[in-house]
């Protein structure tokens, strides 16, 4: 077989778009991690360093609306919904090297690490806004719960 070479070697970090946890992997997902899926099994093919990774989304309001609606807690539903999509993907030998969660404490060490290095060069700064509150929750609302 004829190998195939990038002029540079590099490690190559592969995704596909993280799915919500609030619902099933359906055949509109699926496309896309099968067709980065092929991607990612050439690249190993012709011996490229690549990394395929990808994780629930699970932080928004739509976890926070399917959570109320299922009348469980949104870690409840992340939990159960994780579950569910890997074995979905282990169902359709989607050859992930990690599949994790962004409700993770790697992802809030980075986000935390991240929000503060901006904060402290003065790249964040704070404004007053409007947004709904609810009276009878004593919360502020989502945009998605405003009608
Ligand atoms: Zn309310």
């Amino acid at each position: 077989m004829k190998k195939f070479r990038t002029l540079k070697r590099q490690k190559i970090l592969v995704t596909s778009a993280l799915p919500y946890a609030n619902g099933p992997i359906h055949v509109g997902h699926l496309v896309e991690y099968i067709q980065t899926d092929i991607f990612v099994r050439f690249l190993r093919l012709i011996e490229e360093d690549v990394l395929y990774v990808c994780a629930d989304d699970t932080h928004g309001a739509p976890i926070e609306i399917k959570a109320a609606e299922l009348k469980i807690t949104p870690e409840q539903l992340i939990a159960d919904v994780y579950k569910e999509h890997v074995q979905d993907f282990k169902d359709f030998s989607i050859s992930f090297d990690n599949y994790y969660t962004t409700n993770s404490p790697e992802n809030k060490h980075y986000s935390d690490l991240i929000f503060l290095r901006l904060k402290n060069k003065g790249y964040i700064y704070t404004k007053d806004i409007e947004v709904t509150y609810c009276e009878n929750c004593k919360r502020t609302l989502p945009d998605r719960y405003v009608k």
